[in-house]
């Protein structure tokens, strides 16, 4: 079968490897539908854990082709999508149902092979039926899943004034998810003026330019949480000062992971900060699945490029330089 294959840092190519063969408990997916993520261009430039030769995508749709020995819940022909990540659901953490700190932790896409492929395998304990959900946007639920993960965590109080920082499909994930969960007022930035006509458009309060954000915060005051959907470590630092005195800001997007920034404690102190971490998603799949049959969450302005696997060195090299718009989506057996 075809895939697109990271053999390095830097190195990528479409290959042919083996269609693998569904183990006991294991669903072989015909996939129909793969979301390019920040994630993936991390493992692509070597900022990320697992090793390589890797086929990434761990946001996915699909169907059911084949059922491993004991699949009960499952049969060819079933649409799904599926939870990446893999728990061993026995060591501590797992025991705990601290599930993403897994010390036994595997993800389709990260450490194991996952869906830049015309076939790929997932355990059926994270697989979840997506009843009438077109397979492009059930490659949405996964980032969402993440997306609902924070915002549980976060925990926003009524009339909290929420800042977002980048308004790409994270971005504006949460925008739509902080104005159900009770948020006041929802301000956006990006240093991309189009994202910012997006993000107006799925209801932001107030959209600012990235370098007008401070003097915004002089003249309006802070806010009771900053979202950094971003991963760019420099506006992280910056986004502490963004924070109103008892507020939060939420660490979302993706840093590299040997990434440092300088933060005064004595203001953390003074000002009661806190600074919380979000790390992928915990057992919120289905609060996702369940958004988007609700028809609460707005996926198509999210979507950018609709490209087939023969395309993904070129977008890869694209992506990873920040030359594309929105999602990305990859059709492994063709567009849909
Ligand atoms: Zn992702
Ligand atoms: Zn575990």
């Amino acid at each position: 079968m075809k895939a697109y294959l990271i053999d390095g840092v830097g190195k990528s190519r479409v290959g042919v490897i083996a269609v693998p063969e569904p183990d006991a408990g294991e669903l072989l997916i015909r996939v129909m539908v793969t979301g390019l993520c920040g994630t993936d261009a991390h493992i692509f430039k070597g900022e990320y854990f697992g090793e390589y030769p890797i086929v990434p995508g761990h946001e996915f749709s699909g169907i059911v082709e084949k059922t491993g020995p004991g699949v009960k819940h499952f049969h060819k022909g079933d649409r799904v999508s599926a939870d990446p990540n893999i728990f061993c659901d026995n060591c501590p953490e797992c025991k705990a149902n601290n599930h993403n700190f897994c010390t036994d932790f595997n993800a389709a896409g990260v450490t194991l092979n996952g869906a830049m492929a015309a076939y790929m395998l997932i355990p059926e304990k994270c697989a979840f039926p997506i009843g009438d959900i077109s397979f492009t946007h059930a490659a949405l639920i996964e980032p969402l899943a993440c997306v609902v993960h924070g915002q549980n965590l976060l925990a926003p109080k009524l009339a909290n004034r929420t800042l977002i920082i980048g308004a790409g499909p994270i971005g504006l994930m949460h925008l739509q998810v902080s104005k159900m969960n009770g948020a006041a007022f929802v301000a956006v930035s990006d240093v991309k003026t189009g994202r910012l006509d997006v993000a107006k458009s799925l209801g932001a309060d107030e959209v600012i330019p990235a370098p007008e954000v401070s003097d915004y915060v002089r003249r309006h005051g802070g806010f009771d949480i900053v979202i950094d959907s971003t991963g760019v470590p420099s506006v992280v630092q910056s986004a502490l000062a963004y924070v109103k005195s008892a507020g939060t800001l939420l660490v979302f997007g993706v840093c590299p992971n040997d990434s440092a920034i300088t933060v005064n404690p004595y203001e953390i102190f003074k000002r009661e900060l806190t600074i919380m971490g979000s790390f992928a998603l915990r057992k919120t799949f289905g609060q996702a699945i369940r958004l988007v049959e609700g028809g609460r969450i707005a996926l198509d302005p999210l979507i950018g490029r609709r490209a087939a696997l023969d395309e993904m060195p070129g977008l890869m090299a694209d992506f990873a330089a920040g030359r594309t718009h929105m999602k990305t989506v990859v059709y492994p057996n063709g567009l849909e």
